[in-house]
């Protein structure tokens, strides 16, 4: 160390591989920092708080069963499906995890759906917040994710919450969208069936807007949620597609996922790019058919879930990027094939991808029993106009609130994933239960993700992450409806959840605690996730030892201690 003044200078790496600091009477602060697993999880999962409960459970004088109950209070809190999303999120939370600047980020999502099936096993129940129950009644229009997730948050504060939902089932495109193959059917509706136990009431078969008029859900109800998601598809436009054969991405894996009847041929062409082209070729090698996806762009601004491309690919599902279809050619009505038109790429468009261009007299036809159009969706209005037209048309909402007694959240508002319209579900919650009670209005995070600079990363074994069984891609095929991915065993789960490095929130290391010589921490007597010293700057020396060694980035210069360069 160079003492320069009054100033010390810790070199990088002396201690450890973290930043370095400049330190002159540098005070510490606990403060605990946005984890960037969090910060890039549409729905917000305290994953840090979750995973740590388990990981840290003997600190915290907890058995296994209270540790278990704990995190399953604390992932619920936020998304009432975790088996669901542990099956079917794309998980980019794992994506901004510090973890992967050592040896790969932790395998959050894994880790969610063992929470889940453990919870389905055990029949865990959703838990209140309270004992309190509130007179306003609150109506739902749809049950998709969103609009069961805005439900559950709202009947866990006390309020009678009825969902009106048009089709026989619950679920929205996780029940009639996603295929049993990735989203067994019992665990769907298990996890549905728990949010109703907790006091949601549900009515199937209404359609808002023909079984039951928007005035009538105004007049019964004080709020009101829209959740119809974006369930019209189109067909392509262009000629020969008017007659049989020709199919919508979702009619068919909706058929499909309601055991209906599905013919589809020897040789089907899906048209489109994104998770319903996906899931409907994979459906469609699973009945024996040979499948070609066409896509106008390349692989790169495919927007489906890149493993999902992955696994159609392991499955022979071939792909012909740069293609758009022009006609569907039929011998005396007989569906017999595609006429396809080669494109390249162009300029960006308004969303930023580079658009699709015609070359000029590069046509060919690829012959085709069935052709299954998945190119795009959007909400269904029919007999929802007055909703429309009150107040802001949803693609304007910037918040929840689309009217004054409307709220709105999930693919109504864009096209999204299942956690984004859980999220939404859930702020939504929020800012209704804050209006109808008159407290303040929940304010966005304004947190900066805690960068992996901040973290100690030689201070963590280091392992691999556990990864879950997965079928091959034969074995896939000649079990159609079996699930591709298993759940981790506990003891990789256990282990697993070994490898969060707490990211921005104490986990109890003892660091702080060993090295400070004029003993500023002290063992909090009873210890909470999070909270176990307490520091007394009475006696803080402000060498800014602790802030050097702290693993995780919760301790750093408290704000008015402005010497502190880092
Ligand atoms: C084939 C497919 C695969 C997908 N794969 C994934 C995936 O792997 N991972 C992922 O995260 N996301 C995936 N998604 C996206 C995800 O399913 C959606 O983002 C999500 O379901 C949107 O939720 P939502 O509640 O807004 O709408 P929806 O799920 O569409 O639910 C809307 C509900 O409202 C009901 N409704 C509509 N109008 C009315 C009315 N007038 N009256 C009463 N009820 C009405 C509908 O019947 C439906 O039940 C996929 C989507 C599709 C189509
Ligand atoms: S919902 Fe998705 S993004 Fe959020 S924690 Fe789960 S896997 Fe990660
Ligand atoms: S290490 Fe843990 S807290 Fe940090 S980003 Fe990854 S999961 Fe989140
Ligand atoms: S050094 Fe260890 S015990 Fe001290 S605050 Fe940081 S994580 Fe917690």
């Amino acid at each position: 160390m160079a003492v320069t003044d009054s100033t010390v200078q810790i070199s990088p790496g002396s201690i450890h591989n973290g930043p370095s600091f400049r330190l002159s009477l540098t005070r510490p602060e606990q403060l605990a920092k946005l984890p960037p697993c969090q910060a890039n999880c549409p729905g917000n999962g305290d994953i840090r708080g979750w995973v740590g409960i388990i990981a840290q459970r003997e600190k915290l004088g907890l058995t296994l069963a209270e540790a278990y109950e704990k995190a399953w209070n604390a992932i619920v809190a936020r998304n009432p499906f975790p088996a669901t999303m542990g099956r079917v999120c794309p998980h980019p939370c794992e994506a901004g995890c510090n973890r992967n600047k050592k040896d790969g980020a932790v395998a959050i999502n894994a880790l969610e759906r063992f929470v889940g099936d453990f919870a389905l096993a055990e029949r865990l129940p959703l838990p209140r917040d309270t004992a309190a129950t509130y007179p306003e009644s609150i109506g739902v229009i749809g049950s998709g994710p969103a609009g069961l997730s805005f439900a559950y948050q709202m009947a866990r504060r006390g309020y009678p919450v009825t969902v009106y939902e048009k089709h026989a089932k619950p679920g929205g495109m996780l029940t009639y969208g996603i295929p049993e193959f990735r989203l067994p059917e019992m665990v769907i509706d298990a996890e549905i069936e728990r949010i109703l136990d907790a006091g949601v009431r549900l009515q199937l078969n209404t359609a808002v807007g023909r079984e039951i008029s928007v005035k009538e859900l105004y007049d019964r109800h004080a709020l009101v949620f829209l959740g119809i998601g974006a369930q019209k598809s189109h067909l392509l436009k262009i000629p020969g597609e008017n007659g049989p054969g020709v199919w919508t991405g979702t009619t068919y894996l909706g058929l499909l996922n309601s055991g209906q009847p599905t013919e589809l041929g020897r040789r089907v062409v899906v048209v489109g790019g994104g998770n319903t082209a996906i899931d409907a070729a994979r459906a469609a090698r699973r009945q024996g058919a040979e499948v070609t996806i066409l896509y106008r762009r390349t692989r790169n601004e495919m927007p489906a879930i890149a493993s999902e491309i992955d696994d159609a690919l392991e499955e022979n599902v071939r792909m012909e990027y740069l293609a758009a279809p022009v006609e569907i050619l039929r011998k005396e009505s007989i569906l017999c094939g595609v006429r396809v038109q080669e494109m390249t790429l162009g300029e960006p468009d308004a969303t930023g991808r580079r658009s699709p261009v015609p070359i000029a007299d590069a046509v060919y036809e690829i012959p085709a029993d069935a052709v299954i159009a998945a190119i795009s969706q959007e909400p269904d209005w029919e007999g929802l106009e007055p909703i429309e037209e009150d107040g802001k048309r949803p693609r304007e909402c910037r918040d929840a609130w689309l009217g004054t007694n409307l709220l709105a959240g999930g693919d109504v508002l864009g096209l999204g994933i299942a956690s984004l319209a859980i999220g939404h579900g859930r702020m939504a919650a929020e800012a209704a239960h804050a209006r109808l009670r008159g407290l303040p209005a929940p304010q966005p995070e304004e947190r900066q993700p805690l960068s992996d600079v901040a973290i100690r990363t030689d201070y963590y074994a280091s392992f691999p992450p556990a990864s879950p069984p997965r079928r091959p891609a034969e074995e896939r095929l000649a079990n159609p409806d079996e699930e591709i991915t298993g759940t981790l065993e506990e003891e990789q789960f256990q282990k697993e959840t070994s490898r969060c490095f707490s990211c921005g929130l104490c986990f109890g290391c003892q660091h702080c605690l060993m090295y400070c010589n004029p003993r500023g921490y002290t063992r909090v007597i009873e210890p909470r996730h999070g909270a176990y010293f307490a520091l007394d700057l009475d006696r803080c020396e402000g060498c800014g030892k602790c802030i050097e060694l702290c693993p995780c980035g919760f301790l750093g210069p408290a704000a008015d201690c402005c010497d502190a360069v880092r």
